[in-house]
């Protein structure tokens, strides 16, 4: 095997794949002059986020020592995204058309939080080597690019996306209660998407519908209530 091919995929390459990506995410909205242009937005955000983050890296301790990052755009493009190693990008103009409050914007965030210390990225790339055994030999920067733009391979890794999201959901808003949040006040978050959706109850192959994601919240947050 030689150096650099997937077969040796760690989560130190998925980082810092991830942390140029960004890099170049960054660059492309500072081009723009749309990287943390709304001050009062970003205050509001870093307040929320950085307590998250800070639990995280208590309940999370591998995490504690990765180079957390966060900032905000305008772009209408972004909602909400975390990238391995910690890399976090919140758009306004999501949280705006939604009115998110402080509450469902901390279970935005912490959803996002959890697929980064949960290492979704890293699983994702090990099951697309299980699934397609021939990347092991190819260079690591050809199969980070398949998983975002092979339709093929999207197809099949969508089982886990699926999962994945489950998941964040889940653990997302365990996190925020442990940081203080009221569990009844996230699940409103996911009451909030299902509205917004104009098929609520149809997910897509990767991601859950939002009438069951909303369903699923209020069970958790009501067994988080009762102390189970
Ligand atoms: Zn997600």
């Amino acid at each position: 095997m030689f150096h650099g091919a997937a077969q040796a995929v760690t989560q130190d390459e998925v980082m810092a794949g991830a942390a140029r990506l960004y890099g170049e995410r960054l660059a492309q909205l500072r081009a723009t002059r749309s990287l943390d242009d709304n001050a009062r937005f970003a205050a509001r955000i870093a307040a929320i986020a950085w307590p998250l983050i800070e639990q995280a890296k208590r309940d999370y301790p591998a995490s504690a020592s990765w180079t957390w990052e966060l900032h905000t755009t305008s772009d209408e493009q972004e909602n909400a995204s975390a990238m391995a190693g910690g890399k976090l990008l919140v758009g306004s103009a999501f949280a705006d058309r939604l009115s998110l409050n402080d509450a469902e914007m901390a279970m935005m965030l912490a959803h996002e939080i959890c697929h980064v210390v949960l290492l979704h990225n890293l699983r994702e790339h090990e099951e697309a080597l299980r699934l397609e055994p021939h990347w092991t030999t190819r260079p690591y920067a050809e199969l980070e690019h398949a998983i975002d733009n092979d339709t093929s391979l999207m197809r099949k890794l969508a089982r886990i996306n699926l999962s994945q999201e489950e998941e964040a959901d889940r653990e997302g808003m365990r996190l925020a209660a442990r940081a203080g949040w009221k569990p009844a006040e996230l699940a409103r978050f996911f009451r909030k998407i299902e509205r917004s959706s104009h098929t609520p109850h149809f997910g897509s192959i990767s991601h859950p519908a939002p009438a069951q994601r909303a369903r699923a919240a209020r069970e958790l947050a009501a067994a988080l209530e009762a102390g189970r």
